[in-house]
């Protein structure tokens, strides 16, 4: 049997203090998972379960740049914390979900806001402001055996050295685990699968040139210049 042409490489990520690398299957995001920021987004965060949309394991960019995307001129910075899965299933109980979780890195959710402003007014789908090339940049992946299991601690954000978005883990309306159970009710989550957990307030537009600095206490740093 062979291919008709060469398969698409395996996308991976590194993993902090290993050589092995972290093969990604999905990656799912959680939209609007700080109060702060659902506000900001002119939602009220009480009323609302957690609602999910996909990017694509090729927008992953693990190289430190961002490549400004064609078609928006309004492409927007939301730091987040990834959860990355080494094992899967489905109706997974809040219990048994940090059992799943291999680690945890820092990511940018970059999102084309004019699109997906366009998209969410027409009751579009919104992958053309969210899932196109490069828009997943994100750090190596910590082990949960090293790192713990993050609930609180900074997240924050900085373009060219001031600070634009500023929170606490603490502050997820969805938990890790009963986000993870929520989720596998309505996909069958596997090994590789990464969750983005969603932005605190402050989210606002990237210039080329820019240089961002994500930071989450205990996963250290992820810089990344807009190119
Ligand atoms: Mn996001």
């Amino acid at each position: 049997m062979t291919y008709v042409f060469p398969p698409a490489p395996v996308v991976s990520l590194p993993i902090a203090g290993s050589e092995q690398l972290f093969p990604v299957r999905r990656i799912y995001c959680v939209g609007r998972n700080y109060a702060d920021h659902a506000i900001e987004m002119g939602h009220d965060p009480s009323k609302e379960a957690p609602f999910f949309f996909q990017k694509n394991p090729d927008n992953l960019r693990s190289d430190g740049q961002f490549p400004y995307p064609s078609q928006s001129s309004d492409v927007h910075h939301e730091v987040e914390l990834v959860v990355a899965l080494h094992r899967g299933g489905r109706d997974i109980t809040p219990e048994q979900a940090l059992s799943h979780v291999f680690g945890y890195a820092i990511g940018l959710d970059m999102t084309r806001r004019d699109l997906q402003g366009e998209a969410k007014k027409a009751g579009r789908p919104w992958e053309v402001g969210k899932a196109f090339e490069a828009s997943a940049p994100c750090g190596p992946i910590s082990l949960a055996e090293q790192v713990g299991h993050l609930a609180e601690g900074p997240i924050s954000l900085q373009v060219n050295g001031q600070l634009r978005q500023q929170g606490n883990l603490n502050q997820l309306i969805w938990k890790t685990a009963d986000m993870l159970a929520y989720l596998s009710g309505y996909f069958e989550l596997a090994p590789g699968d990464l969750i983005f957990t969603g932005t605190p307030a402050g989210v606002g537009p990237v210039q080329r040139g820019d240089v961002l600095l994500a930071q989450i206490e205990g996963l250290g740093h992820l810089g990344c210049q807009v190119v």
